[in-house]
């Protein structure tokens, strides 16, 4: 893997974490976005993050702010990718901004330069013919507060070539991510594909009164050593986004249960202020929910 200069297109929420892991494992970063506002946002959400990384995971001082020091920021594409190596997208997930930004990419990058996307939902193949060099795109998808959730899904499309998917691989490796490649293209990779069909299980259950909240998290637990069930995982989710996702469903696919799902979500969660962990009361109450007492496991 010769990767040296690393552009991060979008410094939003994730692009922020991005940039700023691959400047603490030792890369120069350029951080572009589309106006100084922007990136003086990102510049503010970066600096937060020096705090994560010493309380998490025991940096120093003078380690987080050798990283800092290793982000550039541009608002001029062209300058931002001038040497760049790999160029990662994180920009709003909305397939017409996606599209001519990569239009405009593939036009001002030089010719080496390797471009992935952290989009969440939708696939490369989408953008291939896009990018100008369907080649040297894929996907490299990183999880939120990447710095603790190490995990960097990277996905190719058909046309992707096997040595710039095996440089992206080494790339995550080297940037301290726990690489899992998908050898085709997946909606909602590997995590979501499992996930995502667990949690709407759990809450089905819920919904058709066949079991409660504990004994279906307690089921889980028991049964397969993890740690957590599927109702203390959406706690962490967050009940609006799952709300939110079930509501899309209802929608999207005409689904009664998956409206009475959504109808249960908002009047018994969202609306008593029980959004999950981050507010202190979701399906369990913190900060000592019944699933973490030790005798939750017998009986
Ligand atoms: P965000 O809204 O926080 O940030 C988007 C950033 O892109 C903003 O800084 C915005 O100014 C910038 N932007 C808008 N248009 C642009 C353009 N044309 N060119 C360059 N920058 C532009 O979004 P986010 O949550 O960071 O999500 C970004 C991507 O990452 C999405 O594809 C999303 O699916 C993916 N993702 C998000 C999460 C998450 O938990 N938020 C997790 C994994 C992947």
């Amino acid at each position: 893997m010769n990767f040296k200069n690393i552009t991060v297109a979008g410094s939003g929420v994730l692009g922020s974490q991005i940039a700023y892991q691959i400047a603490f494992k030792g890369f120069h970063v350029f951080v572009y976005d589309i106006n100084d506002e922007a990136l003086a946002s990102a510049k503010e959400r970066i600096m937060k993050l020096k705090q994560n990384y010493q309380e998490d995971l025991g940096a120093t001082k003078e380690d987080v702010d050798t990283a800092y020091n290793r982000i550039s920021f541009n608002s001029n594409l062209s300058k931002a990718v001038q040497d760049a190596d790999l160029v990662i997208e994180a920009i709003p997930e909305v397939v017409q901004i996606k599209t001519d930004f990569y239009k405009e990419l593939g036009k001002v990058s030089p010719e080496k330069t390797i471009f992935a996307s952290n989009s969440s939902t939708l696939l490369p193949s989408q953008f291939a013919e896009a990018t100008g060099r369907p080649k040297k795109f894929l996907a490299l998808h990183f999880a939120n507060e990447i710095w603790k959730n190490n995990t960097a899904e990277i996905m190719k499309h058909p046309g992707t070539d096997m040595n710039v998917f095996d440089e992206v691989i080494e790339f995550a490796k080297a940037i301290g991510m726990v690489a899992l490649p998908l050898y085709k293209e997946q909606p909602g990779y590997i995590l979501n594909s499992l996930l995502v069909p667990l949690l709407d299980a759990a809450q089905m259950l819920l919904l058709k009164e066949v079991s409660d909240v504990e004994t279906i998290d307690k089921t889980w637990m028991v049964a397969t050593g993890a740690p957590q069930g599927p109702f203390a995982i959406l706690d962490v989710v967050g009940i609006t986004t799952a709300y939110n996702i079930t509501l899309a469903k209802a929608e999207a696919t005409g689904d009664q249960d998956y409206k009475k799902l959504a109808e249960l979500l908002k009047t018994e969660y969202i609306d008593k202020g029980k959004l999950g962990r981050a507010t202190g009361e979701g399906f369990y109450t913190y900060p000592n929910p019944t699933f973490m007492k030790s005798d939750f496991l017998e009986g």
